[in-house]
C-alpha cells in the first residue's frame, strides 16, 4: 500500500492489478523504445525492460469525506479484454484491508467512464448488479456520460449496463461538469482527449499541492515521449496537446503528480528534460 499526505488530505492507493505490459493500447511501448530512457528503471519497466502498469484506486479523504478516485475493472464483468474479464480478485479484501469500510465511503469519483476505472462501482449480489457503496454518491462527469449514452455498440453496451446504470437505477449519482469542486481541497480538472469528459483530480490543502492524472498518460515512459498514442483514445490529437498541456503544467513544480496507472511508487515530480520531460521518485 502506498499513502500520501497533501497537506491534511490523505491519498491511499489500493492494488486491483500490477502487470509488464501494455502494447495492447499503447503500440510504441516497446522494451527498445523505452530503453534510452534510462530512469524509468528499477520501477516502472521489469528486467526486460516491459513497461509495468498499474490498475488500482486512490481513496483521497478530505474533510471527513472518503473519496474513491476511479474503481479498477471489478470481478464478473463481460469485457472484452481476456485479463479483464470474468476476474474473482481480491480487491473488496484489499480495501477493507486498507483500512476501509464500503459501506462508509462518501463519493465515487471516476476520471472517465472506461472499463478499468469504474469496475467497482457495482457487484453482483445474488445474480444482481448493485453498487458497491451503497452510501456514496458516484460523481460521473455530464460529457461523459452524454458520450458514451450515445455511443453504445456491443463492447460499451455491457460496459454501461453493468457498472454505470445499476448506480443510476439505485439513485446514486451526481453528473458534474468538468471544472467540478469536490471540496474545499479537491477539485476536478478539465483533460480531454482520451475521452471527451475525462478529467484529472486537483488536491490543495495547508500550501501542498497534488494532481491525480486519470488516463493523461498511462505510464512515465510518455512524459519522455508525450507524442506516443494511445489506441483507446477517443481523439488522440487532444490527448496528445492536452498530455503536452498537462506536462508543462506541472513540471518543475512543487506539485506531486499521482500517476493513474503508474506501478509504485506511483507518485513522485515531473522536471523537465530538453524537448520533453521525465518523472522523479
Ligand atoms: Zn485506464
Amino acid at each position: 500500500m502506498n499513502q500520501w499526505k497533501i497537506g491534511a488530505v490523505t491519498v491511499t492507493r489500493i492494488v486491483e492489478l500490477e502487470l509488464p505490459g501494455l502494447t495492447f493500447i499503447l503500440p510504441d511501448m516497446t522494451p527498445e523504445n523505452l530503453r534510452p530512457m534510462e530512469w524509468l528503471s528499477p520501477h516502472f519497466v521489469n528486467e526486460e525492460w516491459q513497461p509495468i502498469a498499474s490498475v488500482h484506486a486512490l481513496v483521497v479523504e478530505s474533510q471527513g469525506k472518503r473519496i474513491v478516485v476511479d474503481t479498477c475493472i471489478g470481478n464478473d464483468k463481460t469485457l472484452p479484454i481476456k485479463p479483464w474479464c470474468n476476474r474473482k480478485g481480491p480487491f473488496l479484501e484489499d480495501f477493507k484491508e486498507a483500512g476501509f469500510d464500503r459501506e462508509a465511503i462518501d463519493m465515487v469519483l471516476c476520471t472517465h467512464l472506461h472499463p478499468d476505472h469504474v469496475g467497482w462501482n457495482t457487484m453482483l449480489v445474488d445474480g444482481r448488479w448493485k453498487p458497491t457503496f451503497p452510501k456514496a454518491e458516484y460523481l460521473f462527469g455530464r460529457l461523459e456520460w452524454e458520450h458514451w449514452n450515445r455511443s453504445r455498440d456491443r463492447h460499451t453496451t455491457p460496459l454501461l449496463e453493468q457498472s454505470v446504470e445499476p448506480v443510476l437505477d439505485a439513485g446514486l449519482e451526481r453528473l458534474v461538469e468538468t471544472d467540478h469542486r469536490v471540496t474545499d481541497e479537491v477539485w476536478l480538472e478539465p483533460t480531454p482527449g482520451h475521452t471527451p469528459g475525462h478529467v484529472s483530480v486537483r488536491i490543495a490543502s495547508e500550501g501542498a499541492e497534488a494532481v491525480i492524472t486519470g488516463d493523461v498518460l498511462h505510464h512515465p515512459g510518455q512524459m519522455g515521449r508525450p507524442h506516443w498514442k494511445c489506441t483507446a483514445d477517443v481523439d488522440s490529437d487532444a490527448a496528445v496537446a492536452t498530455r503536452k498541456e498537462f506536462l508543462s503544467r506541472y513540471s518543475d513544480a512543487p506539485i506531486l503528480v499521482i500517476g493513474t496507472h503508474f506501478a509504485a511508487p506511483t507518485a513522485g515530480h515531473v522536471v523537465r528534460d530538453g524537448e520533453a520531460w521525465r518523472f522523479e521518485v
